[in-house]
């Protein structure tokens, strides 16, 4: 877990990731890191990749627990790139997984210029397979920090995004982004995760 005075020897920037399952605490993580900053009297300017609608709504930073910091969304990383002002210091971007791959660059050479550069997002997808840019940003980060969530079927740690299309897990070839499904997801462990096809497909090379 990152220090807020650990970096505190020089000008120099550098990008944080906060990643791991949907309810594993991400976003109260970020939304904690944006408020110390501000705290410390920082210039810090939020972003949020707004394919999530949760809760509070596009314009926030929502945690599941209700707490929140105003965010501009946005569906690019090139918007970010136009709206970050010159004397932002800490730069925040909640679901990162959803950004494309140029979101590297743009992190990149934020931290470079100096910017405190903070990224939460998923790192798998529902397949449990690499979610996005998240690994590319998890491999240029200083500081990485995985979380997770309590599996909802029996209670170890949860690192796996189990998705349910009619309360059934979704097969493997179902598409990442459905619009208008009745779709949910909950947090599990790998034992409780379930993607049909794919476990058919690894029963058979065993
Ligand atoms: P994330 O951004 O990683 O999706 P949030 O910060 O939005 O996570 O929410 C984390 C909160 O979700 C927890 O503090 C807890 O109140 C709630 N929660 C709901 N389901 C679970 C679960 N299965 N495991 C842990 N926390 C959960
Ligand atoms: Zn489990």
């Amino acid at each position: 877990m990152i220090s807020d005075g650990y970096f505190s020897g020089g000008p120099a920037g550098w990008i944080e990731v906060i990643c791991g399952v949907m309810f594993s605490g991400k976003s109260e993580e970020l939304i904690r890191r944006v408020r110390r900053a501000i705290i410390a009297k920082r210039k810090v300017q939020v972003f949020k990749s707004h394919l999530d609608e949760r809760y509070a709504g596009i314009y926030r930073i929502s945690s599941h627990d209700g707490r929140s910091v105003d965010a501009v969304p946005i569906d690019t990383p090139d918007q970010i790139a136009q709206l970050v002002h010159p004397e932002t210091q800490v730069v925040a971007i909640d679901e990162a997984q959803f950004l494309d791959p140029s979101i590297v660059e743009l992190a990149t050479s934020l931290a470079n210029r100096g910017t405190r550069v903070i990224l939460a997002g998923t790192d798998s997808d529902f397949r449990g397979e690499p979610f996005g840019p998240m690994p590319q940003l998890l491999a240029v980060a200083e500081v990485v920090d995985k979380l997770h969530a309590i599996c909802v079927i029996c209670g170890n740690p949860a690192s796996r995004n189990q998705r349910l299309i009619g309360g059934k897990p979704a097969r493997y070839d179902s598409p990442t982004i459905m619009v208008g499904s009745t779709e949910s997801y909950e947090a599990r462990c790998r034992a409780c995760h379930s993607v049909p096809r794919r476990d058919e497909d690894q029963v058979r090379l065993l």
